[in-house]
């Protein structure tokens, strides 16, 4: 299901998974907020399991045979 662009009271809180409030949302809390934008601040916003260490393609060895 796409992501919903018109976030409504009740969605939990991004960072702590607790009920948002309305004044913060879509966090739950000035703090929670605070956490987000320090994230993107700091560039370490990166969506968990996604490897992130395919940059040295020209020194990659070549491919293992395959069966
Ligand atoms: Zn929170």
């Amino acid at each position: 299901m796409a992501e919903n662009t018109d976030i409504q009271p009740g969605k939990p809180c991004p960072i702590c998974a607790k009920p948002a409030v309305q004044q913060f949302r879509p966090f739950c809390s000035k703090r929670c907020a605070d956490v987000d934008l320090h994230r993107w601040l700091s560039g370490s916003y990166v969506i968990p399991a996604a490897p992130d260490e395919d940059e040295d393609d020209d020194q990659r060895p070549p491919p293992p045979e395959e069966r």
